[in-house]
């Protein structure tokens, strides 16, 4: 059996080596760094995969998710509601705008953005909602919507888990999740489902004023050269990381496929046991892409778990382990523990397994076994 990776970035570049060398090998022979061909065909390449309007690329989905926010017209005490479990960086953009995050729980079902807790955490200060797509699973852009409208407020979607999800509105229109709300941000982090070999990012509009404004901001506020309108900072993809991203992201699509395919199977063989609670997904929707698979084990015997497969070198991990309302940087006396009983549930059940495009049903096998042995 093949060793066991949370994610196997090697194996996936042994097939797509030709393309992905050659994609390299073009931003050489044309020493075109920062701006080139690449990173323009990317963008248009990318903007016909998602069916949006523009896409700005940009450094990093931390920077995507910073400009996003900075390109509408947010000011500092502003309150942007968001989910209390997700990775930091979604929260932190917010604070370190000055505007005030507003973190409120998650369903248990989906794990994504409490509907409920949304209503209740707007106020008149209230300006945007940022849900996340967590693990790759669409958080209801409709419910999400419906709010925003009714309240007046912005919708910024952080799409860096769920990049090539669809989203099935109540018309039954197919759109990709990060392009149904006002603006969009996606990492490429390499582990991410279109990740490169190094740092990158893009931001998602419809909206061809807050494109041109989003596109001033990456580029140190101008929109003629030296002139500086804005306040900007400076966020690029490279022509390389394009490179590798536009010689990808044609295989985004199986890629996801592999990743849904192997939660399937996961399913199938932890389903016997009541202690395992499996992500449920619907094969024809595609809501789920899966950039990560996350169980909860449910009779308190989470960490033993994680022990007993790290000691058979089953690598795994626990996203998120503590809420970010209990973190120092973002605790506020406002937060009162009853107010997030699924997060804290979360953080004491969920593991996640290895997921990635080229897991083995062998090795789907060893960990699923392993798994039952132990629960
Ligand atoms: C990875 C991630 C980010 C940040 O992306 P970077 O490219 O690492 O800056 C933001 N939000 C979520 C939910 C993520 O998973």
């Amino acid at each position: 059996m093949k060793k066991l990776q949370m994610v196997d970035l090697k194996s996936q570049y042994e097939k797509i080596k030709t393309e992905v060398n050659a994609s390299i090998q073009e931003v050489l022979e044309t020493n075109t760094y920062i701006n080139g061909p690449l990173v323009h065909q990317f963008q248009a390449d990318l903007e016909k995969y998602l069916g949006v309007k523009h896409v700005i690329p940009c450094a990093n989905g931390t920077d995507a998710l910073q400009i996003a926010m900075m390109g509408l017209d947010l000011k500092p005490g502003d309150e942007v509601i968001t989910a209390d479990f997700t990775f930091a960086a979604t929260v932190e953009v917010i604070a370190l705008l000055q505007l005030t995050p507003v973190l409120v729980d998650v369903d248990m079902d989906n794990m994504n953005i409490s509907l409920e807790g949304i209503k209740k955490a707007i106020t008149p200060k209230t300006k945007a909602i940022v849900p996340v797509h967590l693990f790759g699973r669409a958080a209801n852009m409709d419910a999400i919507m419906e709010i925003a409208n009714e309240h007046n407020l912005y919708v910024i979607e952080d799409n860096a888990q769920a990049i090539g999800a669809d989203f099935i509105n109540k018309d039954g229109v197919k759109k990709k999740v990060g392009t149904i709300g006002h603006v969009g941000a996606t990492s490429f982090f390499p582990s991410k489902n279109l990740g490169c070999y190094g740092d990158g990012g893009a931001i998602f509009t419809n909206d061809d004023a807050l494109a041109h404004t989003l596109r001033g901001i990456v580029n140190h506020g101008m929109y003629e050269r030296y002139h500086h309108d804005v306040v900007g900072v400076n966020s690029r993809l490279d022509s390389l990381q394009a490179g590798v991203l536009k010689a990808k992201l044609p295989h985004l699509d199986n890629y996801n496929k592999a990743r849904r395919e192997a939660a399937n199977k996961y399913n199938n063989a932890l389903a016997e046991n009541n202690t395992i609670i499996t992500p449920k997904f619907d094969s024809l929707t595609e809501d789920h892409v899966f950039h990560q698979y996350v169980i909860r084990i449910t009779n308190g015997k989470r960490d033993g778990l994680l022990t007993h497969l790290q000691n058979k070198q089953i690598p795994c991990a626990i996203y998120y382990p503590i809420p970010l309302h209990s973190q120092k940087a973002y605790a506020d006396a406002r937060y009162k523990e009853e107010d997030f009983p699924v997060t804290n549930q979360l953080c004491e059940e969920v593991i996640a397994l290895p997921m990635h495009t080229e897991l083995e049903d062998g090795q789907i096998k060893f960990i699923t076994d392993s798994i039952l042995e132990f629960v």
